[in-house]
């Protein structure tokens, strides 16, 4: 599977020998030992993930024992899958970084346990932020949440316009000016109660004020709890490319009250599947044969199904967040698609597009991409779109866009490495991808002509 030896190719290996955790330190990294570009295996189907599985650092938990566990998909139906579970006690999924370690927390009514909050909030200043879609239906509760019991708690708001175009640079200031004006110290706590857009902005928000304030993540879309929440990339966009200002920057908790999804528009809640099938393509086709299983109870909000799909998802995030925090590698394999959908959210203008479904057309034209190489077989290609269009997700993009509007974008994509772009593709069996610039251009250039009329 390893292909020739390209200075620019991230290597990821199934080979235990190959790829390292190393815990010399309070934190992790990822050792990279080789300079080839190789395949990364799904962790839980063959033998060769056994060193992922060793090491894995992920535990769920569902009552209030934590009690480490394997990621265990199941292929079953999700009545069967889901756990049993105390209807008041939230699942926890961990996320290891050593001294910036924290946890998710996922269930029902959890915004009604005011104690799962607090024993996160630093300080007796919190500042909300949040936008004028979400403030409405979950800010009362929030603030509730946060000073119920706990008079010492002052609590102030600020409430941003919602949408894509302003995850910017102005929406920004108007952060740091309530929080200037109110005038909040570093002990402060910063909580950010929405969307992706929201989260990444908050998160970027709590990073630079003061040099760094207390963080706490309440995701209530689907993108936002099964991805944006978990792992602490924050930033903004740039007028010339998504999410190009930003810093890593990890929360105290991410607390995800799956109730808030009963408001969520239908549109939103496929947005957000995109990302739930893309953990499967990457690393866990045990999951994508669930979600194939259980994509209608998906659709339908069966709070079951979703519970499992948000668990699993996390696990699979904070699992590869803990291995690689900074991408140096086995991250960049969550931005399946990615390169190519930011194109289309570039080009469109943010907020036409919603990120999920630009990343279902980028994961249908990486998987295009790495039939043309050869890579992946038939069947692959299929399944992609068959679930894809069970979420009601578009696999292709707006007629609008021209191979030159990808190439433009994709140049100042994050991931080219002196001038070579590197992309995710899939390679093998179901569940495995590779993180590379050694392909073949042609390929590249063959799938940008499929899917454009110029
Ligand atoms: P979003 O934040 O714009 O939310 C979508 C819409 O749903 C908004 O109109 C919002 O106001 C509304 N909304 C939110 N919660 C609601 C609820 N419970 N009920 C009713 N309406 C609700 O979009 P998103 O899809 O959540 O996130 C997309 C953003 O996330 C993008 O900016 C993307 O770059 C970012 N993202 C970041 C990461 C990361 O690792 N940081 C990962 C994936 C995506």
């Amino acid at each position: 599977m390893a292909s020739t030896a390209n200075p620019f190719a991230i290597s990821l290996s199934s080979n235990p020998t190959s790829l390292r955790k190393t815990n010399n330190s309070s934190d992790s990294f990822l050792r990279v030992q080789s300079p080839n570009s190789v395949s990364l295996r799904s962790s839980f189907v063959s033998p060769s993930s056994i060193e992922l599985n060793l090491n894995r650092r992920v535990s769920s938990v569902s009552s209030a024992s934590r009690v480490r566990s394997r990621i265990c998909a199941s292929s079953a139906p999700v009545m069967e899958s889901a756990a049993k579970t105390d209807s008041n006690a939230p699942t926890i999924v961990d996320v290891d970084l050593g001294n910036r370690s924290y946890p998710i927390y996922i269930g029902s009514g959890l915004l009604d346990q005011p104690h799962l909050l607090q024993k996160h909030v630093h300080g007796k200043r919190v500042l909300v932020v949040t936008n004028s879609t979400v403030a409405p239906l979950y800010l009362d509760k929030v603030v509730e949440a946060l000073t119920k019991g706990n008079p010492n708690v002052s609590v102030e708001s600020v409430i941003l316009p919602d949408g894509e175009k302003y995850k910017d640079m102005d929406t920004l200031e108007k952060v740091f000016d309530k929080a200037i004006e109110s005038r909040l110290d570093r002990r402060c706590t910063f909580v950010a109660l929405g969307g992706g857009v929201i989260g990444d902005l908050c998160g970027y928000a709590a990073a630079s004020f003061l040099r760094g304030v207390n963080f706490i993540q309440i995701p209530t879309t689907v993108m936002a709890q099964v991805d944006s929440s978990v792992g602490g990339k924050t930033g903004i966009n740039h007028r010339l490319g998504k999410n190009l200002i930003g810093a890593f920057y990890q929360p105290q908790c991410v607390l995800i009250d799956t109730d808030t999804l009963n408001t969520l528009p239908d549109r939103e809640l496929g947005s957000g599947l995109a990302e739930v099938i893309k953990y499967g393509l990457i690393r866990d086709a045990e999951f994508f044969e669930w979600q194939e299983k259980n994509m209608e109870a998906l659709m339908a909000r069966d709070p079951s199904a979703l519970t499992y799909a948000i668990k699993r998802s996390c696990e699979n995030k904070a699992e590869v967040v803990s291995l690689d925090e900074k991408e140096g590698g086995l991250r960049a394999t969550l931005n399946l698609g990615h390169t190519f959908g930011h194109a289309i959210e570039t080009s469109f203008g943010y907020g036409q597009w919603l990120h999920g479904e630009a990343v279902a057309v980028g994961m249908v034209m990486a998987v295009d991409m790495s039939h043309r190489l050869g890579w992946i077989d038939d069947s692959i290609v299929k399944r992609v779109h068959n679930i894809l269009q069970r979420a009601k997700l578009p696999t292709t993009p707006p007629e609008m866009m021209t191979v030159e509007m990808f190439k433009s974008v994709m140049a100042v994509d994050k991931k080219v490495a002196d001038g070579l772009l590197r992309l995710i593709l899939l390679k093998g069996p179901l569940g495995n991808c590779v993180f590379t610039g050694d392909y073949d251009r042609k390929a590249l250039d063959e799938t940008l002509r499929a899917f454009v009329k110029s």
